[in-house]
């Protein structure tokens, strides 16, 4: 006999990506009813509009609850999916909001991927990586980590002796070996290198039930602790404190196996640097502090406003010019700049001529440093020459006037060092393509709110606009020109 079935699709809101469109999705959906001895009518097959744009969690989607109801009105206990990816972009909000309490009153529910004749079971801990990982899963190293990850979520008790190892490390005859943890921690690099937050990467890990270093719930200032320290990169860090010149620090590289790669490391902390400049990640305010007033040359200023209409409040949002009072909606311009700007970005990445152009500008920029520090490190051996006569002339004026200039030396040379290490991991990232695939899929996948401020923070200058014009984008000339971050910057 065969069963009805429920499904569900979700319109990408890209068109151009053929392969995820409604109408390939529901030849998907029924082959594999066919393939099951399942039928789905038309009527049966939900289908999502994502043209909003925003990611929202899974109780807040309007056909994947009414189709819940549906599924209890009609008693029907089989629902299918496209593909994981269908289900839940923020991943676990759907076992949340959808399939535990579906469960509770269809216990026979049985929910379906296209890709495999057996349902999904929501208390594999793969599954539940996936959801968390799947968005990115263009990524081979998140995807790899699923399996160790697993391991770790069915250890019952964890045991750390020495607590002075480092999560993801164990020691062994005094050398630091990554441990079953390392993949929790490449984890949380990866998604602090797509900006999210410390707050959300404890929610995130919290919910996965990955337990924290001292076996309970993660927070935030554990998440930080884990990405500012440098061991994780493969670098020893020892601190000396108080010694008569201050503090003094060591890094011994390459002492140990790392357990993320330098750039990876490098894009979190660029991240961070790129909110101090221009503000938040985390804000409804997507081009916050990157919007002009064409009349005024001003910057827009944001706006928060909320009205109440039939008992029912409604939220606008604006960005405003101070100046000449110029006012827009924020839905009206990402609605019309963000779709264009993906574009944008994605011919950006996918064209080898502005690859080759980026790491040119590299290159460059390294040489360019080179040879900054080699004059500096002339100019501190000729001074120490003179310092050395001065002192022999006991010309104490001379003498002083000659060590602050070299003290001064000495701490450019330091920057420039630190921007010459930076360039060099920038360059190898390059040659290895770890940061233009990490574009590929954009159009693939519906982004969130902070994966799309940090896009537009990455690649565009500014946008301007102005009531009587088309609004103009302008993208960076050079992607890396706010790269490069000194030590003490
Ligand atoms: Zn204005």
């Amino acid at each position: 006999m065969q069963r009805l079935a429920f499904a569900y699709i979700r319109r990408s809101s890209y068109k151009q990506q053929d392969n995820n469109s409604v109408e390939i999705q529901k030849q998907h959906i029924k082959e594999f009813a066919k393939r099951n001895g399942l039928i789905v009518p038309d009527e049966f097959i939900f289908i999502e509009d994502v043209t909003s744009a925003f990611t929202k969690r899974a109780n807040k989607r309007k056909q994947l609850m009414m189709m819940g109801k549906k599924m209890l009105e009609m008693n029907v206990s089989v629902v299918i999916f496209n593909d994981i990816s269908r289900m839940d972009r923020t991943g676990y909000s759907f076992a949340i909001d959808f399939y535990r309490p579906m469960l509770e009153k269809i216990p026979n529910l049985q929910v379906f991927t296209v890709d495999s004749n057996e349902p999904i079971d929501f208390e594999n801990t793969n599954i539940k990586l996936n959801f968390l990982l799947f968005n990115h899963e263009s990524e081979v190293k998140s995807v790899r980590a699923i399996g160790n990850l697993t391991a770790v979520l069915e250890q019952e008790t964890r045991i750390r002796p020495g607590s002075k190892v480092p999560y993801g490390y164990c020691q062994i005859e005094k050398q630091l070996h990554p441990n079953e943890d390392a993949e929790v921690v490449n984890f949380i690099y990866f998604l602090a290198s797509w900006g999210t937050s410390f707050k959300r990467i404890a929610t995130f890990l919290d919910e996965a039930r990955i337990p924290a270093p001292n076996g309970g719930t993660w927070n935030s200032s554990t998440i930080e602790n884990i990405l500012n320290n440098p061991v994780y990169s493969g670098n020893l860090i020892w601190q000396v404190p108080k010694r008569k010149e201050g503090q003094k620090q060591f890094v011994f590289e390459d002492t140990h196996k790392p357990i993320i790669t330098d750039f990876v490391s490098q894009l979190q902390i660029y991240n961070r640097h790129l909110q101090g400049i221009y503000g938040r990640l985390d804000t409804p305010f997507l081009f916050l502090n990157k919007i002009t007033c064409r009349h005024c040359k001003q910057g827009l200023i944001t706006q928060n406003g909320s009205t109440k209409r039939n008992g029912t409040v409604y939220n606008y949002q604006y960005y405003v010019c101070k100046n000449c009072n110029y006012k827009v909606n924020t839905n009206e311009v990402h609605e019309k700049l963000i779709p264009l700007m993906l574009k944008k970005v994605y011919e950006l990445v996918s064209s080898t001529e502005i690859q080759q152009q980026s790491k040119n500008f590299v290159l460059q920029m390294i040489l360019e440093t080179e040879g900054q520090i080699e004059s500096l490190e002339n100019k501190v051996g000729i001074f120490s020459r003179k310092l050395l006569q001065a002192k022999e002339l006991n010309d104490r004026l001379l003498e002083s006037q000659i060590s602050s200039a070299i003290k001064q030396y000495k701490h450019s040379l330091e920057e420039l060092n630190s921007c010459h290490t930076s360039l060099v991991r920038l360059n190898n990232s390059l040659k290895s393509d770890q940061f233009f695939s990490r574009f590929e899929n954009i159009l693939k996948f519906d982004l969130g709110d902070i994966e799309k401020r940090l896009i537009i923070l990455y690649f565009i200058d500014s946008v301007i606009l102005a009531t009587d014009q088309q609004p103009t984008v302008q993208f960076k000339s050079n992607i890396f020109g706010d790269f490069l971050i000194s030590k003490n910057g």
